[in-house]
């Protein structure tokens, strides 16, 4: 077992912890995310990888990022963490349509990509807790676009040791997310919307980190804070395995040589399902390029095309509102991995929050290039193509898959080879069933729910268990307040002894 410090900051090289405290942290303590200096010198065996069962395969690379963990020790999470809790053996199925590859994340307990590493993150984050010898008790705070709220509600619910809070967006998140949220049952859990959109929200998160940690607000209460965003390396790493499992599909099913690159369609937010691609990459996985996909909110596609971060343009509502973000939190880590100059990134984030914008170097943008394309789809374009796909492949599929497979297909237009890309698919139609519905050309008949029941009855594609009969389950989570009240209300909570009966 090492517990050699190996992670540091983004924004300091100086502050380092060892991988479980970087897990259990959650963020550095500066506001930087940690990361190794590189994932390139890790010395991993992808081919060994690529051999593997998927369970198997996850410890291998789930040790190899975070080296405190023994391969027995992390098996042993893994198969606590994944037990009965997907569709499918494989979690992750890659299908063929047309063409291409749509890589299936959304099998999980939630039917939301974030499954994949909310199931596992609770029994990392016990492991890593025992590990750096800290018997406090872990206070998780989440904010969420929509469906990190109910994956980490899922993943953490009646988990010892562990509470959890969720804010979401008042009015950002579909009917289905929010019914999914607000009857959440559980000891340890509590839910709160915030009257504002996502990135007032993760911003109110982030500060109430630093807040509690500058003032020592905490103090002597047994708690330590920590989160379940992908600002946590222990809620990253878990992503980057199925981008070995789709890998592994492609040359099974005979549609790539074992060594040949592979492009994959990452329909983004927060860069965090993206860069662990990257990961991968540097992991060595041949990975070709990385298609970051983005809905009318581009900031991403601008940035990677010219440099310039520019978040001062209007919060746009989306029918993909997991993607509705203007401040990318992973791409921060991106910065760092190709700069690997943490002064170069703690300026770069300082610009962004004092003037709203940041420029990088045009070295850097050139490396941007050799890894990365960008493109977004707007809401138009989204209806069109989840109606085209369904028509041309009568293959089903929600609203953030269907951004990325428009960009996929701009990128294949761009770069005419002649070879598949694995569109990875995010959220199961049924969380945004009005969308897809309209997207089909078909009139929707009563609310969100009764439109559950009847996209499956024109498609005949299964309604996933867990969405069945979400409205008829008690709402047990009403708080609704400011941004500004999101430090005391978490004061206060952390007071009370008891959540819920
Ligand atoms: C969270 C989410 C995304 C974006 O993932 P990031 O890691 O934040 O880039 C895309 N689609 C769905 C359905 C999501 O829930």
């Amino acid at each position: 077992m090492s517990t050699r410090k190996i992670y540091q900051s983004t924004r300091s090289a100086l502050l380092t912890a060892s991988p479980a405290q970087a897990v259990m942290e959650g963020i550095a303590p500066d506001g930087g995310l940690y990361t190794l200096p590189s994932f390139a010198d890790t010395g991993f065996d992808y081919q060994a990888a690529l051999s593997l069962d998927t369970l198997d395969m996850g410890a291998m690379i789930m040790t190899a990022l975070l080296p405190d963990f023994t391969l027995d020790e992390m098996t042993a999470l893994v198969r606590a963490a994944y037990r009965n809790k997907f569709e499918t053996a494989d979690l992750t199925p890659t299908v063929t349509v047309g063409e291409d590859a749509v890589l299936e994340l959304f099998r999980g307990p939630t039917s939301a990509f974030k499954d994949v590493a909310l199931s596992l993150l609770p029994h990392l984050m016990r492991a890593s807790v025992k590990k750096c010898g800290c018997d406090d008790e872990i206070l998780i705070l989440t904010a969420t676009s929509g469906d990190t709220g109910k994956a980490a509600l899922e993943g953490f619910c009646d988990v010892p040791g562990t509470r959890i809070i969720v804010f979401y967006p008042e009015n950002g998140v579909s009917a289905v997310q929010k019914a999914q949220m607000v009857t959440q049952t559980g000891k340890n859990v509590c839910v709160c919307a915030i009257r504002g959109n996502f990135d007032d929200a993760q911003t109110g998160v982030k500060n109430i980190f630093l807040q509690v940690q500058e003032q020592n607000l905490l103090a002597g209460q047994g708690i330590r804070l920590s989160s379940a965003n992908s600002i946590n390396i222990g809620r990253l790493a878990p992503q980057v395995v199925y981008y070995f499992t789709a890998y592994k599909e492609m040359v099974a099913a005979g549609r790539i040589r074992m060594g040949e690159t592979l492009d994959y369609a990452v329909p983004t937010g927060n860069f965090g399902d993206i860069l662990a691609g990257y990961i991968a990459k540097q992991l060595g996985l041949p990975v070709g390029t990385l298609v970051c996909a983005s809905n009318a909110n581009n900031v991403l596609t601008d940035f990677l095309q010219t440099g310039c971060y520019d978040r001062r343009r209007p919060f746009l509502l989306t029918i993909s509102p997991s993607m509705d973000i203007l401040v990318s939190s992973n791409l921060e880590r991106l910065l760092y991995l190709l700069t690997g100059d943490a002064d170069i990134v703690k300026g770069l984030m300082q610009d962004l929050q004092e003037k709203g914008h940041y420029q990088v170097s045009d070295a850097l943008v050139k490396k941007l290039h050799s890894d990365f394309w960008a493109g977004f789809c707007d809401d138009d374009g989204t209806r069109d193509t989840i109606g085209q796909i369904w028509r041309e492949h009568h293959y089903l599929c929600d609203t953030h898959t269907a951004v990325a497979w428009n960009v996929a297909q701009q990128y294949k237009a761009a770069r005419p080879a002649h070879r598949p890309v694995v569109v990875l698919s995010t959220a199961s139609p049924y969380k945004f069933p009005e969308a897809v519905l309209r997207s089909l050309g078909i009139s929707q008949e009563g609310n969100g729910f009764a439109a559950i029941a009847q996209l499956e009855k024109i498609t005949g594609v299964p309604v996933p268990q867990n969405l069945r009969g979400l409205d008829q389950r008690p709402v047990l989570h009403r708080d609704v307040i400011d941004q500004a009240e999101m430090l005391k209300y978490v004061l206060k909570k952390a007071e009370e002894k008891q959540w819920n009966k």
